[in-house]
């Protein structure tokens, strides 16, 4: 963190320090205006993608915002004072857990009342490689969001009752739709053939979609928080892609993309494209929305690996 950050974090502190234990937070909500259309519920997410989700299951009854900008990674970002005060205004803070907040549950600790709810709650974490930390990419396995999506739900339904059905009704739905993308992604990535399923890209990003669809995965680091690109780690991936005769390599639209264009460099192998690992794409990138961006990510694998 810059000194200038620091100087600006610590100020923000004492005044929401001095907020919370003067004339109280609730107190102060109750004054404020807030037009018709502000009404319910007030949700903030870590990231992109979770706000999504989030969408899906609260349909017009919430305002959901998220705090990492799209093109920025999430791995120990650390908030602004206006991100941070975003939370202590929500009535939740979703987030995705197994580590990938670090950076703002720890200034989040100190200052702020707003539940901290983690959505990969209940799932089983793959480790890291080299390493007993899990994996916080869970959200790359369709079929663990659903997951995600029932602690949604059951949050909703516990902060407002009143529309409980509706919450109820809008998780259904979008279980359905994400059963039908896990069956998709499937069906997709079949064509593939068993020597050529190794996804090879900068952070180690998809060890939950090669679980669950049948790719091994290879990292040059792995977590963008360790994000090096050391020349061991570099001739590693050269020999990997050389050895297995792999026809294409891949990166991501969040990481700096000249260490895979070493590798693309000594090797010969071509980028297939930049696929969506921790951020959604902006509109108009058809991977606007989770959905999307699980099918733009596979059409990208069996674009680069299927022939
Ligand atoms: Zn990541």
């Amino acid at each position: 963190m810059s000194v200038k950050r620091k100087i600006i974090l610590v100020l923000l502190l004492a005044v929401v320090l001095n907020f919370a234990g003067g004339c109280g937070e609730k107190n102060n909500m109750a004054q404020k205006q807030v037009p018709a259309e502000k009404q319910g519920l007030q949700i903030v997410t870590s990231f992109s993608i979770l706000s999504d989700l989030v969408k899906n299951v609260a349909g017009d009854k919430a305002a959901v915002e998220y705090i990492v900008p799209i093109g920025e990674n999430p791995h120990d970002y650390e908030m602004l004072p206006s991100e941070l005060q975003k939370v202590t205004d929500a009535d939740v803070f979703f987030i995705n857990g197994f580590g990938l907040e670090g950076g703002m549950e720890r200034i989040l600790g100190n200052v702020t009342n707003t539940p901290v709810v983690s959505l990969s709650e209940g799932i089983t974490p793959i480790p890291i490689v080299g390493d007993d930390a899990p994996d916080p990419h869970a959200w790359l396995d369709a079929s663990l969001v659903i997951t995600y999506v029932m602690n949604i739900r059951d949050t909703l339904i516990s902060l407002d009752p009143d529309n409980k059905r509706e919450y109820k009704h809008n998780a259904e739905v979008y279980i359905n739709q994400l059963n039908e993308l896990d069956s998709w992604i499937r069906e997709q990535v079949a064509i593939i053939p068993q020597a050529k399923r190794i996804i090879v890209i900068s952070e180690n990003a998809f060890k939950y979609y090669g679980k669950a669809y049948g790719f091994q995965t290879e990292g040059i680091w792995e977590l963008n928080s360790h994000e090096e690109g050391t020349p061991q780690q570099i001739s590693r991936v050269v020999d990997l892609v050389t050895n297995k005769g792999l026809p294409a390599v891949f990166v991501e639209t969040t990481v700096d993309k000249r260490y895979m264009q070493t590798i693309v460099n000594e090797t010969g192998v071509p980028i297939a494209g930049a696929v969506y690992t921790d951020a959604l794409g902006n509109k108009g990138s058809g991977a606007d929305t989770y959905i999307n961006m699980m099918k733009y990510n596979t059409e990208i694998f069996v674009k680069g690996l299927g022939n």
